[in-house]
């Protein structure tokens, strides 16, 4: 049997040996709070700024941008509902856009503030490729809206937004841009003033960097009320004491993620493209998912027609291969995921569908393994 080959890094990747190494000390000996005015307080201070720094310095942002949160999912919340609670408070409209392909984090938070807080939302359906364009942004703007929020990278298909074109609009209009970039920002070009944007959200344990920690960019000048109140950390936006070690691993990894970034996104595009093309000339009824080129360096996706896509997980799992799938079984009752349903493909097709994300230690052996099993699987399945 050979080893298992893991084809998830959309869900999770292993943290980087060296950024272990980073976070280490800040574990042990270094365990001052960096809100003490001590030299063990002092030395955690500096560490934190300096993990705050080489973040802003990879996302072209001033330091005082950058609010470490406990978790992506943190940092959406943190976005949409600062955003609009703050608005609310100072009486400047009521009315935010989404769109129907959003990861959890941003969806069931954007329909938490429209059921319960009274909050106006507008979900925008994606085309059949999962995007939205800036011309359906424009056009559902009206006076009191306050936020825009669409993802960058999406986590379930691939495909990328064209956020540039979306955020002209947004400042002509003067409304505000969120995105969620947790897929994206590890492997593409995460500068904020080229994309527009004016609140970002980025995790660390997407770009090899440890679980538990994300951050929320925040253009200055914009106004977020405090989801989470209590001590004055993060610039009063984020109370509780700062996770320094964590804080450390995070930029560490995004440090390391882009300075080969160009070269790491290439090898990612071949082994993908590898992927795409084999699946799709060895295996009949199958079609790709998401945009064919605008996507995500690492993420290739299908729907198969006539299959189960958690069967198909277990087959490959024990066939040594995780992958990932967007169907949810809720209780023998197999229902395609909602973003699946978003591009117009029906359950006939939508049950079967299928992730493969590579990361840094996909080889093309392991590709080459993938394009050998899986036509197997899915005759014997359909068989
Ligand atoms: C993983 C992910 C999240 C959630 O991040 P956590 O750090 O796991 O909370 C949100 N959005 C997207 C697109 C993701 O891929």
């Amino acid at each position: 049997m050979p080893d298992p080959i893991y084809l998830d890094y959309a869900a999770t990747t292993p943290v980087l040996p060296e950024v272990i190494d980073a976070m280490l000390p800040w574990f042990g000996e270094q365990f001052g709070n960096p809100g003490s005015v001590h030299r063990w307080g002092q030395k955690a201070d500096a560490a934190l700024n300096r993990a705050r720094r080489d973040i802003a310095a990879v996302l072209n942002c001033a330091a005082s941008e950058v609010v470490f949160t406990g978790a992506g999912s943190e940092a959406d919340n943190l976005a949409l509902r600062g955003v609009m609670m703050a608005a609310h408070i100072a009486n400047r409209g009521n009315h935010f856009i989404t769109t129907n392909a959003e990861h959890e984090a941003v969806l069931a938070t954007a329909e938490q503030l429209a059921a319960h807080y009274g909050f106006d939302l507008t979900i925008l359906p994606v085309d059949a490729f999962g995007q939205v364009s800036a011309t359906q942004v424009a056009a559902a703007i009206r006076h009191d809206t306050v936020l825009v929020s669409v993802i960058w990278g999406n986590n379930e298909i691939g495909t990328l937004n064209d956020l540039p074109a979306i955020a002209e609009v947004c400042r002509a209009l003067g409304v505000l841009l969120h995105s969620d970039g947790l897929q994206a920002a590890g492997q593409l070009n995460p500068d904020v003033t080229a994309l527009g944007v004016d609140l970002l959200s980025i995790g660390a344990h997407k770009f090899y960097g440890p679980k538990g920690v994300g951050a929320l960019y925040v253009r200055s000048g914009v106004d977020l009320l405090p989801s989470q109140t209590g001590g004055g950390q993060e610039g009063g936006l984020r109370a509780g004491t700062s996770n320094v070690p964590l804080a450390v691993g995070m930029a560490a990894a995004f440090t390391a993620a882009h300075e080969r970034r160009d070269a790491q996104a290439a090898h990612y595009r071949h082994l993908r493209d590898m992927l795409i093309d084999g699946i799709c000339q060895r295996i009949p009824d199958v079609r790709l998912t998401g945009h064919p080129t605008a996507r995500l360096p690492n993420h290739a996706s299908f729907v198969f027609r006539g299959i189960d896509g958690n069967d198909l997980l277990m087959q490959l799992d024990l066939a040594g291969i995780a992958a990932s799938s967007g169907s949810a079984c809720k209780t023998g009752n197999p229902e395609p995921s909602a973003v699946i349903r978003a591009l117009g493909i029906d359950d006939e097709w939508g049950l079967g569908s299928l992730r493969l994300t590579v990361g840094r230690h996909t080889t093309e052996s392991d590709i080459a393994f993938v394009l050998d099993t899986l036509p197997g699987i899915v005759a014997r399945m359909r068989g």
